[in-house]
């Protein structure tokens, strides 16, 4: 006997319907006719009695595909059972660090610049987090700590049969130590050498690249995500003008060189009323940039207000119409809850965390190795020089576990299997648990979600008839 599954979610949209798991995804666009076919598995029925039904040989490769997408199950399954046995398994085996796949080298922890707003004077949790930030023995990484991160890393990966791996440079701002980078290079390479496949990337305030770091980025296919968050705005010098053209003369030694460029742009509570959408569009499209991203405010005090939430929703969905329109990826943390429901296997399981690649499938590695989730994270892990305490941690093992189930509040949710709710660092900073959420924020992801569902254009791979 099968039945619809407790956790299939319905949209409707505007001349047909989208389905989904709410624990494994598996996006189908249908029409009318599957819908009728799914209410008569509202109680349990054999399949013997609707395929007699109608057309047999279609009905039956429809109900094929609902029963692989988990929207149609066997009477007595519980697909909670399936992610909680996952998770009991790899809590399990936390030794091997199974879905580590990137690091996050905090090779500078100064800055060129000294902005008020920089998320790292107020984002921690612990004073021991913020002592680490300024301490003087942690402020540039040196190559024994790098080289150290890195194998441990290929290490992990070629243990568990990863091939792609990342190195992410991070800051402060990671091109004050660029000597460094390039010894990373001129070491590992693509890192087929080692038996990995090495994709860098970076994010940095992009002033202090100059002919030869563009140079050495792009020969590298450095990933260069510069943080600029409209041309409208000027967060750092009050003079929008002149950062613009220094953000635009950035781009063009980069684009002289073939280097692969993404704009980090931030909705926050000091930039949203003057964020340009319009012209930061004009601006990607101009330097033929395909690929943004967008965070929202850190500040977890700011989602207390239903304005805000509001504010950040349209903001949001208007940069959606827009990548539309110019055919531009936009992702973050809120665009990967749609990335992993229109997949047809299911993600978490498979990558090990949700939307927050904080949790679990990744490291952070402060300049002298000391180890968190992410930059914006205080629980501590250990050293990278020991990964074996690393893995064996409390810490790391609350990280893995929220990177399946989130916490008890989101049982039930239409985004449980894919949301980590708002930055994790906020939450623990507000918390002081990273086993919560900020109901209030919800909407955004949910609205947000729906939006991108709402505007998926349908071909004929997405819809399946029953006549
Ligand atoms: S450029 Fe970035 S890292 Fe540097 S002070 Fe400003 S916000 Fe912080
Ligand atoms: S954080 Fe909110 S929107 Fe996200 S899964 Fe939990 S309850 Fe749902
Ligand atoms: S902890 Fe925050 S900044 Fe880090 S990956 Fe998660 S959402 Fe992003």
């Amino acid at each position: 006997m099968y039945k619809c599954s407790n956790y299939l979610k319905i949209i409707e949209r505007e001349n047909d319907y989208a389905l989904f798991n709410s624990l494994f995804g598996g996006l189908l666009i249908v029409n009318n006719n599957v819908i009728d076919l799914l209410k008569k598995f509202k109680k349990p029925c054999s399949l013997e009695d609707i395929l007699e039904y109608k057309d047999k040989k279609k009905t039956d490769r429809v109900i094929k595909i609902l029963k692989d997408r988990y929207f149609i199950v066997k009477d007595y399954v519980d697909e909670y059972k399936i992610v909680q046995k996952e998770k009991k398994r790899r809590l399990g085996c936390l030794n091997k660090g199974e879905f580590i796949d990137s690091i996050q080298l905090i090779v500078s922890n100064t800055c060129n610049f000294n902005c008020e707003y920089c998320f790292m004077k107020s984002i921690y949790s612990s004073k021991e987090r913020f002592k680490l930030q300024k301490s003087k023995d942690n402020q540039l990484m040196s190559f024994e700590i790098a080289s150290k991160s890195i194998d441990t890393l290929i290490n992990l990966a070629k243990n568990n049969n990863i091939m792609y791996i990342t190195v992410e440079f991070f800051g402060g701002e990671p091109l004050c130590n660029f000597p460094l980078m390039q010894q990373i290079f001129d070491t590992y390479k693509n890192g087929l050498s080692k038996g990995v496949c090495i994709l860098y990337s970076m994010v940095t305030n992009g002033s202090l690249i100059d002919d030869k770091i563009a140079k050495t980025l792009a020969k590298n296919g450095v990933h260069v995500a510069l943080s600029f968050d409209s041309p409208s705005i000027d967060k750092r010098t009050g003079q929008a003008e002149a950062f613009n053209k220094m953000i635009q003369s950035k781009v063009d030694l980069l684009n002289k060189y073939g280097a692969t460029i993404i704009i980090n742009s931030a909705l926050t509570k000091q930039n949203i009323d003057a964020f340009d959408v319009n012209l930061l569009f004009d601006f990607l499209n101009k330097n033929n940039i395909k690929k943004l991203v967008v965070t929202h405010e850190l500040d977890i005090n700011y989602y207390e207000d239903k304005k805000n939430i509001d504010k950040l929703v349209n903001k949001t969905i208007e940069i959606l119409d827009y990548a539309r329109k110019y055919d531009i990826n936009v992702n973050s943390t809120w665009a990967d809850i749609f990335n992993q429901i229109n997949r047809d296997a299911p993600i978490n399981l498979i990558r090990g965390s949700k939307a927050c690649a904080g949790c679990s499938s990744k490291l952070s590695i402060e300049p002298n190795g000391e180890t968190f989730a992410c930059k914006s994270t205080s629980a501590h892990f250990g050293n990278i020089k020991c990964i074996d305490s690393i893995l064996a941690s409390h810490n790391y093992k609350s990280s893995v576990s929220r990177g399946y189930d989130n916490c008890a509040k989101c049982r039930g949710c239409m985004l449980e299997g894919f949301c980590s709710g708002l930055c994790i660092g906020s939450i623990e900073k507000k918390y002081n648990t990273i086993f919560a959420i900020e109901e209030k924020a919800c909407r955004i992801f949910k609205d947000i979600t729906i939006n991108f569902i709402k505007n998926i254009k349908v071909n004929t791979d997405y819809c399946y008839l029953t006549e």
